[in-house]
């Protein structure tokens, strides 16, 4: 996978650094996959600066309806469908998300030409088929906001069978049993265990995108063990009282989760339109003094996991 930050400044956007979004591309082998988080004003407009269009987006997932992060939504949705896609799209979101797309769709005079289904989502699972599964968990927010967590499935171990072959098997229905680790009793009478010819399975990667929010117990569930964490660190850590009265973070409080919950890498974003260049290093010292393994995003950044 791999995590492509479109917009990194909390609430208004600067001349560096746009609203939240940030595009998932899953890299499947074979379908397609490319899901984006949050849709901030402005987000199709940074979209055009990557290799990424809005058509083969097939999922988007809203952590809040507030404004910096949800105003770029009505004008992906009209443009996807004036670009003449037809590939379908799923949007889930917190209650309200459907109200705000017909609203919006309707009062402009504008419709899509493609399958449109808006998903307004309760804590746990969203979405899970072969591959993924997607979960929500409650931030602490002034309006009701989620994190997602996605979970890639483990991949089975491969099966050997060149070693089968050897050993005098045919491949066939044969081999798919034993792909799924079952014992077979051959025409012979002899025993095969798929098991001991299974390589052990490749675990899935694990994300954590958080939405805006304080400290919270749901940090621990979505965090645990990530291989990425993607957090806002709004304020530095002298003005955490200020943060957290408005439902964010300092940047201790966001490395504290990373470090509690043992991902394994970092990045934080949505940052104070107040911080320069030189304040978003301070910013990121911060975070890396009690968790190393941390970068603070820039728009366009790319993150492999
Ligand atoms: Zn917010």
């Amino acid at each position: 996978m791999e995590l492509i930050f479109l917009g990194t400044s909390a609430g208004v956007p600067t001349r560096s650094r746009n609203v939240t979004a940030m595009l998932l591309d899953l890299h499947h082998p074979v379908r397609a996959g490319l899901w984006l988080f949050d849709c901030g004003e402005g987000t199709q407009h940074q979209l055009l600066q990557t290799p990424y269009h809005p058509g083969k987006i097939d999922k988007i997932f809203i952590t809040h309806l507030h404004g910096d992060h949800l105003f770029g939504l009505p004008g992906l949705l009209c443009s996807r469908s004036m670009a003449g896609n037809v590939n379908a799209l799923v949007i889930y979101g917190p209650t309200g998300i459907r109200e705000f797309v017909d609203t919006t769709l309707r009062l402009s005079g504008s419709w899509t030409d493609y399958p449109l289904e808006v998903i307004e989502i309760n804590e746990g699972v969203v979405f899970t088929d072969a591959d993924y599964t997607v979960s929500a968990h409650s931030l602490n927010h002034p309006v009701e906001c989620y994190g997602y967590r996605i979970v890639e499935h483990d991949k089975p171990g491969a099966l050997d069978a060149a070693a089968l072959i050897a050993r005098g098997l045919k491949p066939g229905p044969l081999f798919q049993r034993l792909k799924k680790g079952e014992a077979v009793t051959l025409e012979n009478g002899d025993t095969v265990n798929g098991q001991d010819y299974l390589s052990s399975p490749q675990p899935g990667k694990k994300l954590a995108i958080f939405g805006d929010t304080g400290p919270c117990p749901a940090a621990m569930a979505l965090a645990q063990d990530v291989d990425l964490m993607v957090h806002e660190a709004t304020l530095e850590a002298a003005m955490e009282e200020k943060a957290n009265s408005r439902g964010h973070s300092s940047t201790h409080q966001a490395a504290r989760v990373a470090r509690d919950a043992n991902v394994k890498k970092l990045v934080i974003t949505h940052v104070s339109s107040r911080y320069d260049r030189q304040g978003c290093a301070s910013l990121l010292a911060e975070c890396r003094t009690l968790f190393p393994d941390c970068d603070l995003a820039e728009d366009f950044a790319r993150v492999r996991v």
